[in-house]
């Protein structure tokens, strides 16, 4: 998938237009976590946990189709699953169990990916950098406040959806010009391929716990666009 650059782009001040989740930080980890909990809570007679697994993702699908990301669509999704897998109603006891789980995951502290701090502290020096992430605004700023990385960045947007439409109106609201911009992140479906579509350069950086929503075969690039895959943040300073 790696093209060779024909030039670094240390010396060409360049637009970064960056992810948060599962790229600066870990995120989706907490929720397989507060997942394993939830299917061992529910303990289900007849369906296998990975059957149960299955479910939620649907759940989860429809919820988000309705009510977009964020940890209150998460709540809802346990609690429809919940509903849907098991005949008895559901009590407030075992209601506020499984709003637990997903409070779990709010109150996590924010664990840093490995040299990520330095890294963006680096390439501010040199160019434009913007947080594109996606999800509720209120919880991803918190985020951003709660990991110290803010200054590192000249503009934030937490869009609803990073589809390529959302990156097309995002260039051109801050005049990136599409030769010099990057989009970085570890989803195919909402970082790489869409910012592909949308005429952007991208970076693809796997990470080993990105949510199966997010799954997607990563395209090739149309000509005269460049797609690298890096396997750490830290590798970006290589190039940029
Ligand atoms: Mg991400």
């Amino acid at each position: 998938m790696n093209t060779p650059l024909e030039a670094n782009h240390r010396s060409v001040r360049q637009t970064l237009l960056i992810d948060a989740d599962d790229t600066l930080w870990e995120n989706n980890v907490y929720f397989e976590r507060a997942i394993a909990s939830f299917i061992s809570y529910l303990d289900h007679r007849i369906h296998t946990a990975e059957e149960v697994r299955g479910h939620l993702n649907r759940v989860e699908h429809a919820t988000i189709a309705a009510q977009g990301y964020g940890l209150h669509s998460f709540r809802k999704s346990l609690i429809t699953c919940f509903e849907q897998l098991t005949d008895q109603p559901i009590t407030q006891e075992k209601h506020d169990r499984i709003v637990s789980f997903a409070q779990s995951i709010a109150d996590q502290e924010i664990e840093l990916l490995p040299n990520v701090d330095a890294t963006l502290a680096d390439l501010a020096t040199r160019h434009r950098i913007i947080m594109v992430t996606k999800g509720n605004t209120e919880e991803q700023q918190d985020k951003l406040r709660r990991s110290g990385l803010a200054p590192h960045f000249s503009a934030v947007e937490v869009l609803p959806e990073k589809h390529t439409d959302a990156y097309l109106s995002l260039a051109s609201h801050h005049a990136c010009e599409a030769a010099c911009t990057w989009m970085i992140g570890n989803s195919p479906r909402s970082d790489i391929n869409p910012a592909l579509a949308a005429g952007l350069h991208a970076i693809f950086i796997p990470h080993d716990f990105t949510w199966v929503l997010e799954h997607e075969v990563v395209n090739q690039p149309p000509p005269g666009q460049t797609l690298l895959e890096l396997p750490t943040f830290a590798d970006l300073t290589q190039y940029f």
